[in-house]
């Protein structure tokens, strides 16, 4: 083979084959620039049709290869190369281009378009036309490589017409216009030449675009990724790195991949406009003045909420309007609100002269409180005030009128300023008990003397007695005691009231004010009787001095307490200390000088009242669980007379002594009812016995004696039910939706009919509509002294119509024969007898009713009830089968 020739091409070297032009006609043109438009992701390295001058390309032998001076329709010119020595034997026609970067791409394509003339077409010269051309490359770092011999091009691949492409009419004759595609690669030098041979065929080439691809820059997931080079490799996927746009932040780092073909795959990870940004086609937009937006992962810009602004752009949060505030803990997507008031006040003390009162911090303070502000003045005296500024929620209005009312009225600061005052709250001073005011230090001072003197003797007395057992603190006479212990005050009867002891700044002074000091000596433990949330609850033994010895309950502090532990241990007994009804249960005293720290309390031999009702079942005339129940409601009159709402009311805090006396009990300080393994976190928080909370107290925590009656009516069902679980395993959301709804628990077995009206009383939704304690104590000795009015039964039947659908949550099918279900509820005994009387089936077992049991030989009461209760439960589906009010 020869070498290639030096000396650049030009101009037309030999003649046009004959009997056919190559002139393509304008409109070819236009039709090829429309068509050979390239993708974006597409970079050209050279395209033939865009170079204005001349292309440098060499054509070997001079004869061979012509270029034809062509224009478009914009007079641009257009370098065509044609060959058609279809004629002559032995073709070697080289057109070599000139010396073509590649610009770091490892993988280049070539497009050829031409026109190659169909040989059958062509009058003689079969022998020697061809249909074909062959494409070569050479590599080279620089321009200089170009003399190189052929035999060093390297052959990329031989070309042949493609009858597939646009076909254009050129009047008589059609011409068909190729396109081929080549690609070539690794490459590994800065760039290259391409050669076409031509062998003695009659070829156009058109244009000839060199190429390499990319995957074009793009933003994805608010991450910009460059324009990148696809691999060498046809298959590869390039994995690259995206880089958050402006004011973006990443939230998962962002990626793609680049695959060959310049098309971008597989995003993964993604930025967010960061805080006070906000997403707008594919950039991060700033919030305007009034908007906010509080973190990456909020979607947008917000408005800020109500009474709160900002006045700069990209904010993160909106700053209240003066007087307005928001907890540090609120998000800040919450409405910025004036601190709540002050809703709920006490009295505490009440003397002559002066009036304490107590209160609980805002629900809602809306922030740190600062201080209080108590306004008051005497009634009908209003613009002669008194203000008064506390940190505390608890003050003295000293220097009072005695038998005077005065109104009070108390509001919050926070940082926000002030909060409303709170509605007006009525107390009343003690009244002077002297005549005349001149005289009214007389019988005080004969008081303090005669309490002087009585003190000196028992101190004397106590003292002389060795020290022995009794308690730290000399109180023999309860009046005295209650002169005495309430700072000198004369205490009158009638305006006693509970005075939560979290009133007290040092919860040490409410303890021994209300409790006594008992010495540790005194005490004889004998066994554990139960678990308390403090420690353990054993029985035992108090001798006192001078009295006879005492059964008693101990409950104690287990050791390793915290200060916390401690004060809400005592603050039971600081609570139980200002009771005194036999209905309650009666505060013997504390040791707190000595460890462990106890309680001691009266013993009740039954202990809690639900065990035993369970343990007894059956047991009990409806007259001794009517008695039960005035008990309990006689004992919560007293509380609630004394302003006490005790919020877990249910028969687990009732105890029971050897004469079936029933005690409130369960006075915990940290209620609501940290303690109680009932109570369940509502969704607002707080801890609640949902089963025998009224729905006030589960919604809004309305806490008051009218939910405490609430509470009652449950424990009315519980022991004229003796102990079954109320709602039975309904879960506590079912309890209530259903009690929302308005269903109630349906009566249980054998019930009176006024006890289950006066449980449905209890229940009405309007707490004010529920009868108050003193009415249901009435009601009960009214149904004690007339027995006969507790005869009339609910109706069994009215009660099973009053279930709405009949359904069996154990569902009879649970147990496949009547000796399993007996054996089951531990009446196994019985199955003989059913099966003889001919309830073999669980379908004839469900008709049983209860003369049908007698009829059986099922006498005791206790085995009906449980019968006839296991059938009712697998009748009843549990939500439906409460009574709709
Ligand atoms: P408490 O911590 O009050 O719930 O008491 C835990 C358990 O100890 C109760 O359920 C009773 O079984 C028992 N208990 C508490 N106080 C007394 C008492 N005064 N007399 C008898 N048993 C009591």
């Amino acid at each position: 083979m020869e070498p290639l020739g030096g000396g650049g091409w030009t101009g037309h070297a030999g003649a046009p084959a004959p009997g056919w032009t190559y002139l393509l006609p304008l409109l070819l043109c236009a039709a090829l620039r429309s068509l050979l438009a390239s993708p974006s992701s597409e970079v050209n390295l050279l395209d033939s049709r865009t170079v204005m001058g001349d292309l440098g390309w060499i054509a070997y032998p001079k004869n061979g290869w012509e270029e034809i001076g062509e224009v478009d329709e914009n007079y641009a010119p257009i370098h065509t190369y044609q060959v058609c020595k279809v004629m002559e034997q032995n073709q070697n026609n080289w057109l070599l281009t000139s010396w073509i970067s590649n610009e770091g791409a490892s993988r280049i394509f070539i497009e050829l378009k031409f026109t190659l003339r169909d040989c059958n077409s062509l009058p003689g010269g079969l022998g020697t036309c061809k249909e074909t051309f062959n494409m070569y490359y050479f590599e080279s770092d620089d321009e200089d490589g170009r003399n190189i011999k052929e035999n060093q091009y390297i052959k990329i691949d031989t070309i042949a017409a493609d009858e597939s492409f646009t076909e254009l009419d050129l009047g008589d004759r059609v011409m068909k216009l190729n396109t081929e595609v080549r690609d070539v690669g690794p490459l590994t030098k800065k760039g290259f030449y391409l050669a076409f041979q031509d062998v003695g065929a009659c070829i156009a080439l058109v244009s000839v675009r060199v190429y390499y691809k990319k995957c074009p820059s793009v933003i994805r997931n608010l991450a910009r990724f460059p324009d990148t080079i696809t691999g060498a490799d046809s298959s590869q996927l390039l994995e690259v790195s995206g880089i958050c746009v402006d004011h973006s932040v990443t939230d998962e780092a962002p990626k793609m991949h680049c695959s060959a073909e310049g098309e971008w795959l597989v995003p993964i990870g993604k930025c967010l406009c960061k805080a006070g940004y906000e997403e707008k086609n594919n950039t991060c937009q700033v919030c305007r003045p009034g908007f906010f937006k509080a973190s990456p992962h909020s979607p947008s810009c917000s408005k800020c909420p109500p009474h709160s602004y900002t006045l700069d752009e990209a904010s993160t949060s909106c700053l209240c309007e003066e007087h307005y505030f928001r907890k540090e803990s609120d998000p800040p997507t919450m409405a910025c609100t004036t601190p709540s008031p002050v809703s709920s006040v006490k009295k505490g003390k009440i003397t002559k002269n002066s009036i304490s009162l107590s209160w609980q911090e805002p629900d809602r303070p809306n922030g740190i409180i600062l201080e209080y502000e108590i306004k008051y003045f005497e009634k009908d005296q209003e613009m002669s005030y008194t203000i008064i500024k506390s940190k505390e929620t608890t003050i003295t209005a000293d220097s009072l009128k005695p038998g005077s009312a005065y109104v009070f009225q108390i509001r919050a600061r926070t940082a926000a300023g002030y909060g409303g005052f709170s509605r007006r709250f009525e107390f009343e001073t003690s009244p002077v008990l002297a005549a005349s005011s001149d005289q009214s230090q007389i019988p005080i001072i004969v008081v303090s003397v005669t309490v002087g003197v009585i003190l000196l003797a028992v101190v004397i007395g106590f003292l002389l007695s060795g020290r022995r057992c009794g308690y730290s603190k000399a109180k023999q006479d309860p009046e005295e005691e209650k002169m005495h212990f309430h700072n000198g005050h004369i205490k009158l009867p009638g305006v006693r009231t509970y005075i939560d002891p979290h009133t007290y700044e040092d919860p040490n002074q409410a303890v021994h004010e209300f409790a006594k000091e008992i010495e540790a000596s005194c005490i004889t433990i004998e066994r554990v009787i139960g678990a308390g949330e403090f420690g353990e609850v054993c029985s035992g033994r108090l001798k006192l001095q001078g009295k006879r010895e005492l059964p008693v309950a101990i409950k104690t502090l287990k050791v390793g307490y915290t200060e916390k532990q401690r004060r809400d241990f005592l603050g039971e007994a600081s609570i139980m200390g200002q009771f005194d009804h036999p209905n309650i249960i009666h505060l013997e005293g504390v040791v707190t000088k000595n460890k462990p720290v106890m309680i001691v309390t009266e013993y009740m031999e039954n202990g809690s009242l639900d065990t035993f009702l369970k343990k007894n079942d059956g047991q009990f005339t409806v007259i001794q669980l009517v008695g039960m129940l005035r008990g309990i409601a006689s004992g919560m009159k007293y509380l609630s007379d004394m302003g006490y709402v005790h919020r877990d009311l249910a028969a687990r805090n009732i105890l029971i002594n050897s004469n079936l006396v029933c005690k409130v009990s369960d006075f915990g300080l940290s209620r609501v009812l940290e303690d109680d393994p009932e109570a369940a976190y509502t969704t607002r928080g707080g801890k609640i016995p949902i089963r025998w909370t009224a729905l006030e107290a589960i919604a809004f925590r309305k806490f008051t004696s009218a939910s405490d009656v609430w509470s009652y009516g449950i424990v009315m069902w519980e022991v004229m039910s003796y102990g079954e679980r109320p709602y039975w395993e309904m879960t506590n959301q079912d309890v209530i939706k259903a009690v929302e709804e308005g269903y109630r628990l349906p009566s249980p077995m054998d019930c009176p009919a006024a006890l289950y009206q006066l449980m449905l009383d209890c229940w009405q939704k309007d707490r004010n509509s529920r009868p108050k304690f003193d009415e249901i104590v009435s009601m009960l000795d009214k149904l004690i002294r007339n027995p006969s009015s507790l005869k009339t039964l609910v109706n069994a039947s009215s009660r099973v119509s009053n279930l709405l659908v009949e359904h069996s949550p154990v569902g009879s099918s649970t147990y496949r024969s009547v000796g399993e279900w007996l054996e089951a509820i531990k009446m196994g005994r019985y199955t003989e007898i059913f099966m003889e009387n001919g309830y073999s089936s669980m379908d004839a077992v469900a008709q049983v009713t209860i003369e049908d049991l007698r009829r059986l030989g099922v006498t005791l009461v206790g085995h009906q009830k449980k019968i006839m209760n296991s059938l009712q439960e697998m009748k009843v589906q549990l939500v439906n089968g409460m009574m709709p009010l």
